[in-house]
């Protein structure tokens, strides 16, 4: 398979851990016999230093002309002051926008050898391996009208079927690439848009009849996160719910480091990035933990590409160096010594 792969490293540990992702994709490369061309562009703050744009024509350009793009994190201190249209966070809601992808994706898995860093209880924790499937481009925040006076204000959520059905198709799809299960999230009880939502996914499910499909209520949804949550696999909920899941369900299983993320659309075109931002206090040091870009590679090769056995083979070879004690500083205990970024994705690069 030959496939081109825009790279867009961005700022603060973006570039450090990036680097380290393309390291392990050029190595997948080579033991399964693909070609991945990979192009560099600029977004976020180094874009504005260099073009003054946050997202400058010729990244988009790059984009588009890419099978799926891979980005480090984008912004730090040295930005914060910035005009709102040149701050770097700008760069990463235009692209997402740009290319229309409306479905973010967030995998949380009990890595075995760090079930200690969550804050739950081992047994709780042991068998979580869930997807949550956001939409993100529709409802609340979105919505028209949407203004505030001293007096009263409104918000105005939206979604109109073309927009469910999309998303719903999606999780449908990726519960086929995984344990079969679909749990709905949406507040039908109260919320006209979820009635919809909630009409749409019963409609769905009969072109599905291989899925087990259940529906939960928002509130009840994040009890069962924190009680139960490896009764979960692929959740697909509305924009507001979603961004307040997926953050509550990243603590489940204990690092920020780890956690890989896709924002994607229907034709495999996909932006794939590490959930962290760009950690300026560690920045330029080495030192950051590259886990959650390497995993978003693993997300790119299943998500965009359908390569399963590959995906598969990353993800395999992060939780193995794990079990054999090998870690970053931000996971290493106190009398243990911590590796580099490219130390401990040398470790990585064996295994493969
Ligand atoms: P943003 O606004 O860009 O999301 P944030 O304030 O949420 O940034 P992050 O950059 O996501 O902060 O990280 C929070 C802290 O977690 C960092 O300051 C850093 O100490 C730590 N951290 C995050 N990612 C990593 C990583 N990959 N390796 C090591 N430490 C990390
Ligand atoms: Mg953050």
């Amino acid at each position: 398979m030959e496939k081109r792969v825009a790279v867009l490293p961005g700022d603060g540990i973006g570039p450090e851990v990036m680097a380290e992702a393309v390291r392990v994709l050029e190595v997948v490369g080579r033991r399964f016999n693909h070609t991945f061309h990979t192009e560099y562009g600029l977004i976020g703050g180094a874009a504005i230093d260099e073009k003054n744009n946050p997202l400058p024509k010729e990244t988009i350009e790059l984009c588009e002309s890419s099978d799926a793009i891979l980005l480090g994190a984008v912004g730090g201190p040295k930005w914060d002051q910035n005009p709102s249209e040149l701050r770097p966070e700008k760069g990463l809601l235009a692209i997402r926008k740009h290319f229309d992808l409306f479905a973010n994706l967030r995998p949380v898995a009990a890595v075995p050898s760090l079930i200690h860093a969550s804050p739950l209880k081992e047994e709780i924790v042991k068998e979580v391996d869930m997807l949550i499937v956001r939409e993100l481009t529709g409802g609340l925040y979105f919505g028209k009208p949407s203004r505030h006076t001293d007096q009263s204000a409104v918000d105005t959520l939206v979604y109109t079927r073309e927009e469910i059905e999309r998303i719903v198709d999606k999780g449908f799809e990726l519960a086929r690439l995984r344990k079969g299960k679909v749990t709905s999230v949406d507040k039908a009880n109260v919320l006209e848009s979820s009635k919809l939502w909630r009409k749409i996914v019963e409609e769905k499910k009969v072109d599905y009849p291989d899925i087990e499909v259940e529906h939960q209520l928002v509130d009840s949804a994040a009890m069962k996160l924190i009680t139960n949550p490896s009764v979960f696999d692929v959740i697909i909920t509305e924009n507001m719910f979603g961004d307040i899941l997926s953050d509550e369900a990243s603590v489940i299983t204990g690092s920020l480091g780890l956690l890989p993320s896709a924002s994607v659309r229907s034709d495999g075109l996909g932006l794939y990035e590490p959930v962290h931002g760009s950690a300026p206090d560690v920045a330029g040091q080495g030192v950051a933990n590259p886990a959650a870009a390497i995993l978003s590679v693993a997300m790119m090769l299943k998500y965009s590409f359908g390569l399963e056995t590959e995906a598969a083979a990353v993800e395999k070879a992060v939780n193995t160096v794990f079990e054999e004690g090998h870690f970053t500083a931000d996971l290493a205990g106190k009398d243990q010594r911590a590796l580099s970024t490219k130390e401990w994705t040398d470790k990585i690069v064996d295994e493969l």
